[in-house]
């Protein structure tokens, strides 16, 4: 296994990382460090938080750091003030035994006196949100000149939060030699339009695809209507004693709805979001980390730079607008080498979103099926089981009071005694689940809706009994319509009747030559089904004149009888087996 020791760090860095606990390297680290320890290359790594990537640059940083002058030598910026705070926080560690060592924090939202005090005993390293630091840089207090090395720490999530003319501007006051180091989860164009401008032929560090999600994490996702979302999160929670999660929500009043239901109903939950004071969101923070919350509801804003770890289950209660943030969202669990659970609850028109997904994760979904009553009622009975098993027995204390419960309890059986322990707790769940609704949505229908774009999905009422099957179907459509096969992108043959999907420009073709025309004796019709998502006028499939008084609805009777069709390849009108509508 590839240890610390052969990356090339100093002892003292080595013993501060052993005391913290780090066995070996994480893949980041080992990519980085040993070209970053070079002290000249700018590096662009493409890692997700929780990789490890603070380590992956705050080691390095530090044994390139001359901790005997007092002048600032390195710039951390980041998006938040608490990832600013975690970044201090590690590096003060990291650099436990190198004598000297100065890291401080500057960000927004706490007092300015403080923070300029802290900057005049001339910190070597300054982890910084970039919209204080450039009003400190205003107000004349930090010196940019002599740095030496930069680093952007989630610069996706930088200039996603607008802080491109901030950045724009700290970096063109450091100096030209400098070596930068830029971590982003994703690489939209914004951050590559950074690195082009600011980076000299940057070493590329990849850890996994670009883009990629993390292996360790599984994503599921959940078919509901959109009324029962709330149910299916508290099914999802109450399925998982155990969850430590973040529930991710759109807005401001949907995180603070949410997370009131959610206290309502008994759970350990809270709010974290904008409208909050700081205060408060330190306050619902420090509950989240010590556990006193199960459940931190939160805005994506207000989440950034969560840096909690064993965070078991991520929830999108609702899918970000954004889709790019959902990797970011689901980069708050399987954090340092753990598994976590990144879940989707959507409603059934939302599926071309989880399909988006996968293209930018490069990760399959599962679908989840939303736990019945009966199976969360079981996982809450063996918990509870399991937690009667373990708990510790204070002899001492429970010892006095035993003779007298003994006495109450003797005329019980053991079973009838275990039977009424575990019914103290768990009537409460068997009570609110006895008449439980399955809360999945038909998802199978649904899937079929979830329709490629520029993709039409069309009616035909011909089909099986007719002699048709799925690949004859697109031949008798194509030639037709005189359409290329490769515009039907799928068939499907029932017996009275056909689905395709077909490309939307092959649309009026086929209505021209096919809906209404006669096909042995009988008007065809040719019906738009299922398209409502894909952004079809429906107009388009108004007005048809109906020949033959509404089609094969006499036909349908008449099953077999006309079964005879003789599959030819040709459907022209050669067989007198199909009349082309006449053009007009
Ligand atoms: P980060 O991606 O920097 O937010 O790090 C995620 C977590 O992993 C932090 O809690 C680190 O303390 C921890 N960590 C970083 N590197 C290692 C390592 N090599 N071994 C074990 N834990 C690590």
């Amino acid at each position: 296994m590839m240890n610390f020791e052969l990356l090339g760090l100093s002892k003292p860095v080595l013993r501060a990382i052993a005391e913290l606990g780090f066995e070996s390297p994480t893949p980041i680290q080992e990519q980085a460090i040993p070209v970053m320890l070079g002290g000249n290359q700018d590096v662009v790594a493409l890692a997700q938080t929780g990789t490890g990537k603070t380590a992956a640059f705050g080691l390095p940083l530090i044994d390139l750091i001359d901790f005997n002058q007092r002048h600032t030598q390195a710039l951390i910026l980041a998006p938040t003030r608490e990832l600013c705070m975690q970044i201090t926080r590690d590096l003060q560690n990291f650099s436990k035994h190198m004598g000297g060592a100065h890291v401080v924090a500057i960000y927004g939202g706490a007092s300015i006196e403080g923070q300029i005090r802290e900057m005049r005993k001339g910190p070597q390293i300054v982890a910084a949100t970039p919209g204080r630091l450039v009003d400190m840089i205003e107000r004349g207090v930090v010196d940019l000149t002599r740095i030496e090395f930069v680093v952007l720490d989630e610069a996706d999530e930088m200039l996603t939060m607008g802080f491109k003319d901030d950045l724009d501007l700290i970096l063109s006051q450091t100096p030209d030699e400098k070596n930068t180091w830029l971590f982003s989860a994703t690489m939209p164009s914004e951050v590559q339009r950074i690195a082009k401008n600011y980076m000299n032929n940057p070493h590329e560090v990849t850890v996994g695809q670009r883009n990629s999600g993390n292996e360790n994490i599984e994503h599921l996702y959940y078919v509901v209507h959109a009324k029962d979302r709330y149910l299916a999160l508290k099914r999802i929670a109450d399925y998982n004693p155990d969850i430590f999660a973040i529930v991710f929500c759109r807005t401001k009043a949907e995180t603070q709805q949410v997370a009131d239901a959610l206290i309502k109903d008994g759970y350990n939950a809270d709010a974290l979001h904008g409208d909050l004071s700081q205060a408060q969101r330190d306050f619902v923070m420090k509950r989240y980390r010590s556990r006193s919350l199960q459940m931190l509801v939160a805005t994506d804003v207000a989440a950034r730079g969560i840096d909690v770890n064993d965070v078991t289950h991520v929830i999108n209660y609702n899918l970000p607008d954004e889709i790019e943030s959902y990797t970011h969202r689901s980069g708050r669990t399987a954090r340092a080498g753990k598994t976590g659970v990144s879940i989707a609850i959507i409603h059934s028109k939302e599926l071309h979103k989880i399909r988006e997904i996968e293209k930018i994760i490069k990760r399959k979904f599962t679908q989840a099926q939303i736990p019945t009553g009966f199976d969360v009622c079981e996982q809450q009975l063996m918990a509870l089981v399991k937690r009667i098993h373990n708990v510790e027995v204070d002899e001492k204390t429970v010892e006095r009071y035993l003779p007298q419960v003994f006495e109450e309890l003797a005329e019980l059986s053991r079973e009838d005694i275990i039977k009424r322990f575990v019914s103290i707790e768990f009537n409460r769940f068997a009570e609110y689940y006895r008449n439980a609704p399955d809360l999945n949505h038909n998802a199978q229908r649904d899937d079929r809706r979830a329709l490629a774009p520029g993709v039409v999905k069309l009616y035909m009422n011909i089909g099986g009994i007719d002699g048709f099957d799925f690949n004859t179907i697109k031949e008798f459509v194509s030639e037709n319509a005189e359409i290329a096969i490769a515009d039907i992108t799928w068939t499907d043959i029932k017996n009275t009747f056909s689905l395709i999907e077909v490309k939307n420009e092959a649309v009026d073709k086929i209505m021209e030559a096919i809906h209404g025309a006669q096909y042995r004796g009988r008007t065809v019709r040719v019906e738009s089904r299922g398209n409502r998502d894909a952004g079809i006028p429906r107009t388009r499939f108004r007005g048809d004149k109906r020949q033959g008084g509404g089609g094969g609805g006499g036909y349908h009777k008449g099953k077999g009888k006309e079964g005879g069709f003789d599959r030819k390849k040709s459907y022209g009108d050669r067989d007198g087996g199909f009349n082309k509508k006449r053009k007009k």
